[in-house]
């Protein structure tokens, strides 16, 4: 067992409580206890427990991200200034096709680590069409939370390399929600991942929802209404917009995980709300990529699920939730007024309504007895943090003033995966020099 006795507890429960002079007792992988710091001491005086008395950090429930692509890490900076769909035909497209299995897993390597020292917990993850049994395999030996399915791609009128026959993506899908798909203790789920409709076929489409109801708790995860011309080639397709094309091709339900969402109009809007579909906003990617910006207070309004992700890093550059959750305030605010999106809303999007998004809000997204104990200390006292120590400023002290540097320690499932700003098991320069190693020799794959 264990026990950590911070200074704050933030708890993010249905009464949003933030708990001082409390500790949090941890039974293997669970919240056993939370309960007064001095009758939880006293209760385990007699047992074996590991004391974690902390009275200078805040605990925290980890954050979740649900739009990443581990498998793009390694391009970081190589695809800046392009609009959607040049920067996948020109940089992306070419890059995800040159992966061999050890770039793969060194590009995963390489996004674990970023996420986890800035404090995510879970992530919702799409792959490439190649080496997603790479990723998986790193995604259960880092501890971490995950989703992940490879992206489903049976067109590419832009890069036709990228791409496979319809019943090879739905096949290898497959194969590969067998193999993951609930591992690692139920840690590791698969979340089918037709990339978006101008690389999938309706069959495709339809094919991948159907196989969401085949492993229950898998997911339908996909981008859409990211970019006008993204948009414009969709409608000359279907003669519709994104989300109406697939309530009309039946794969909008409470399952559809849908990055982006930036040009919906009335209907899709409505239609997201009444098919309880989820909105993933990527802050960073939709103004590196001149996307535009989604309007997430009307879908909040409207009582759309929105939670946040750092999508690739070479739209982002970083993967760090704290740039997703001050930007996803800052850049409402001139269109909205200063009041939109404040601290603790966007804070919610980061936990609660993104263990929501995943069906995982029995399980995560908030410290409450009987949940997983995914949880993150950080320490408040840096010099580029609010001096105030009052309780309702601290939701602000973390969306407005906080960065990676913030992050203390890390624990998924009751394990530290990350201690006192360190890897319990990773050797972070061994990952960053092996994938400098892997992008020198991938980019001469590339030219
Ligand atoms: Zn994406």
């Amino acid at each position: 067992m264990k026990l950590i006795s911070p200074k704050y507890i933030i708890t993010v429960n249905p009464l949003r409580e933030i708990l001082t002079n409390h500790s949090v007792l941890i039974d293997g992988n669970y919240i056993r206890k939370i309960e007064l710091t001095e009758v939880l001491k006293s209760e385990v005086q007699n047992e074996i427990c590991d004391i974690v008395d902390v009275p200078d950090l805040i605990l925290i429930p980890g954050f979740v991200q649900t739009h990443i692509h581990l498998c793009q890490t390694l391009f970081r900076g190589l695809a800046d200034d392009l609009e959607l769909l040049d920067w996948l035909q020109y940089k992306i497209f070419p890059f995800e096709a040159a992966h061999s299995k050890e770039s793969m897993r060194a590009s995963a390597q390489l996004g674990l680590v970023e996420l986890v020292r800035s404090g995510t917990t879970t992530i919702l993850d799409m792959g490439s069409i190649n080496h997603s049994d790479i990723v998986f395999e790193e995604l259960q030996k880092f501890g971490i939370r995950a989703f992940h399915g490879k992206a489903m791609m049976d067109i590419n009128n832009i890069f036709p390399k990228l791409s496979e026959k319809m019943s090879d993506a739905i096949e290898s899908s497959q194969q590969l929600a067998k193999a993951f798909h609930n591992s690692s203790n139920g840690r590791i789920k698969y979340a089918f991942a037709p990339r978006f409709l101008l690389s999938c076929s309706d069959e495709l489409l339809k094919g991948s929802n159907n196989l969401v109801h085949d492993f229950s708790e898998s997911l339908f995860h996909t981008h859409a209404s990211e970019n006008q011309s993204e948009l414009e080639a969709v409608r000359q397709r279907c003669g519709r917009n994104n989300i109406e094309h697939f309530e009309e091709i039946q794969v909008l339900n409470d399952r559809s995980c849908i990055a982006h969402c930036i040009w919906l109009n009335d209907n899709e809007v409505n239609l997201m709300k009444n098919r309880k579909s989820r909105v993933l906003h990527c802050p960073s990617s939709n103004l590196k990529l001149a996307s535009g910006i989604a309007n997430i207070p009307r879908y909040l309004k409207e009582g759309i699920n929105v939670s946040l992700g750092a999508d690739g890093a070479p739209c982002n550059n970083f993967l760090d939730i704290f740039v997703e959750m001050r930007l996803a305030s800052l850049i409402q605010k001139p269109i909205h007024g200063p009041k939109v999106m404040n601290a603790k809303t966007v804070f919610e999007l980061a936990t609660i309504e993104g263990a929501k998004a995943l069906h995982l809000e029995n399980k995560i997204g908030s410290i409450e007895e009987g949940k997983k104990a995914d949880l993150v200390l950080l320490d408040l006292n840096k010099i580029h943090n609010s001096l105030s120590d009052a309780k309702e400023d601290l939701y602000s002290k973390i969306v407005f003033s906080c960065d990676h540097s913030n992050v203390h320690s890390v624990m998924v499932e009751g394990e530290w995966i990350y201690s006192n700003k360190s890897f319990v098991k990773y050797d972070e320069k061994e990952i960053v020099s092996n994938a400098k190693f892997e992008l020198s020799k991938l980019i001469n794959r590339v030219s």
